[in-house]
């Protein structure tokens, strides 16, 4: 074998391979990522939101397609670390009842082939790895733990804790956001995370988030095993005669063609590049794209139905770091609509210059500087439904087209509804019961549902099952069709759930970093919290 051979080969690095390259790393294995990105440059422009908004500086400038054949410019990242490095880092747990069949308005939620039990440990693990801070026993939808959060929850401000308080008083149960960001509390002299306002949707300059980067990429090169190629698309991949190995890699090294090899192969380019590279690979064997006879690859794409709600009070909002608060109380129902609606958290702080990327309908006279002073600015996430229709395919020259029609609507309705209903019960100090009337006597809320190009939460593309008829991959994410195919990014996803996805994208690369440990004949080494957070006090072991 020659120097383009390795033991693993693992495509992509983000919330998935990364996490995978750090479970393999201690096997001594000769492992190599290949990534199509760089790292991020480290810039003032990092935290300035005209760079990052309103001019996309870091969002990759390819345009996708949509069903009706019409340009779609794709919000996503392609950079070590893939998509953690802009993420809020929110970082959830799927409930317990997800991976179970559920009934919603539009249809059902269908069933996982592990169970929560199975994933817990490594939901476990994945938390101590990306510093996760919150506080078991809050969140009323919370599914069982075996540890404490390893991190103590972040504190609300003042504004957002009055918000809380109110909800607790008509009888909500609020809760501490889960959140992956290295800040000390009670050492902020210590502290790497400095609590800054922009952290959702914006690298961190001083790599304080718990990306895949930080986390997972960065310690795996540690190990002189593991290499990382940047600047390396992978392009296609080749199978042997039997058509059950994957036995060649074609890459675009920075513009110039190379080919690499490993005896397992594991895919991880996100869910929707995952599915493309397969469909680019068809070949004789595999006519259909690879891996691809169940007619499944690229089907039952997902992405959460997502809205921002901003509540432009009379009272304003100077809150630096909003995402600390989520309520769950609907997200199974209620007593009026027994179906799931969702979730309700906050994105980071809007700002005019934000606002200016895509202002929801603003009304005249409002400066979007005075809106976003004013403004509290949820996010409410609900489940869309696998469809088949919902999907990836390629146009004739391989370009990705994204086929999606909403679903399960109506949970996201009364969600938003809901949010009305609860935020205006809410008093203050200064204009008693009026605050939530609205700013200067207009409307309440100003709302946006987050458009196809918002691909933040791409999932469910390459699904995994146990029936080789109805889905792509096995449980342990391997390609039924292939013997050395796997994927670990979010397309193995069969349904969604309405929280977060990158907590259970990392927990399975976990998962199924020990059963390729098994099969590599490696043992397991537990994921530890602390090595690179130089955290000084505060920490729960
Ligand atoms: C603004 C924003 C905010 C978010 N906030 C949250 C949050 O608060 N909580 C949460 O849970 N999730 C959040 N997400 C979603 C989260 O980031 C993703 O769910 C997660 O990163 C997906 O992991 P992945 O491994 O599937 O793919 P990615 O992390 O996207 O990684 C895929 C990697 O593959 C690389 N790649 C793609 N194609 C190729 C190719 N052909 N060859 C080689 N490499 C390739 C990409 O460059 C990338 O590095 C957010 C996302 C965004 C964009
Ligand atoms: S310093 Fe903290 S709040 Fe600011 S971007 Fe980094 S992790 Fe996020």
């Amino acid at each position: 074998m020659g120097s383009n051979h390795f033991d693993v080969i693992i495509i992509g690095s983000g919330a998935g391979g990364g996490t995978l390259a750090l479970r393999l790393a201690p096997s001594g294995k000769k492992i190599l990522i290949l990534e199509r990105g760089d790292y991020v440059p480290r810039e003032k422009a990092n935290w300035s939101p005209k760079f990052v908004n309103l001019e996309g500086k870091y969002q990759t400038k390819e345009i996708w397609k949509d069903k009706d054949g019409k340009p779609l410019h794709p919000h996503t990242n392609y950079y070590v670390g893939g998509n953690t490095k802009f993420y809020g880092a929110a970082l959830f747990r799927l409930r317990k009842e997800d991976f179970g069949e559920i009934k919603h308005h539009g249809g059902i939620s269908p069933r996982w082939p592990i169970s929560y039990e199975e994933l817990e440990p490594y939901y476990a693990e994945a938390e101590r790895m990306y510093h996760v801070h919150g506080e078991r026993g809050e969140d009323p939808t919370e599914p069982k733990a075996s540890s404490a959060y390893p991190f103590p929850a972040v504190s609300h401000e003042p504004r957002i804790q009055a918000l809380s308080d109110h909800f607790k008083n008509i009888g909500l149960r609020p809760f501490h956001t889960p959140l992956g960001i290295q800040l000390d509390e009670k050492d902020p002299r210590k502290s790497k995370c400095i609590r800054c306002e922009t952290c959702d949707g914006f690298p961190c300059l001083v790599s304080a988030k718990s990306d895949a980067q930080v986390c997972a990429v960065d310690p795996a090169l540690k190990y002189p095993n593991v290499s990382l190629l940047t600047g390396a698309k992978v392009t296609r991949l080749h199978t042997g005669n039997s058509g059950r190995e994957v036995n060649a890699i074609e890459v675009e090294v920075n513009g110039e063609k190379e080919e690499f090899s490993a005896d397992i192969v594991v895919v991880s380019a996100g869910a929707i590049n995952s599915a493309a590279l397969l469909l680019r690979s068809k070949n004789e064997e595999h006519t259909h794209g690879l891996a691809n006879g169940s007619d499944q690859v690229g089907r039952n794409y997902m992405g959460h139905v997502n809205s921002v709600q901003m509540a432009l009070s009379k009272c304003p909002n100077p809150t630096v770091f909003q995402k600390s608060l989520s309520v769950n109380d609907f997200y199974f129902g209620s007593k009026e609509f027994p179906f799931p609606m969702g979730h309700i958290s906050f994105v980071g702080k809007l700002d005019g210059e934000t606002l200016k990327a895509g202002a929801p309908a603003i009304a005249p006279g409002f400066t979007l500087d005075l809106m976003a002073k004013h403004s509290l600015d949820f996010w409410l996430t609900s489940e869309d439904l696998p469809s088949a229709e919902n999907r990836v395919t390629l146009d004739q020259n391989g370009e990705i087209v994204l086929s999606y029609t909403p679903n399960n609507e109506e949970g996201h309705k009364r969600l938003i509804a809901k949010l009305h209903e609860i935020l205006k019960k809410q008093t203050c100090d200064v204009h008693g019961a009026h605050c939530h009337e609205g700013l200067f006597g207009r409307n309440l809320f100003l709302g946006q549902r987050i458009p196809l190009a918002g691909v933040a939460h791409q999932n469910g593309t390459l699904r995994f099952g146990d029936d080789p008829k109805t889905s792509v991959l096995d449980r342990n994410c391997k390609a039924h069709e292939l013997d050395n195919l796997y994927v670990v990014d979010a397309s193995f996803f069969p349904s969604s759930g309405a929280v977060n996805p990158a907590l259970t994208i990392m927990a399975n690369a976990l998962r199924v970093g020990d059963h390729l440990l098994d099969r590599l004949g490696a043992k397991a080494v537990q994921m530890q919290s602390v090595p690179q957070a130089e955290l000084a006090s505060g920490v729960k072991a």
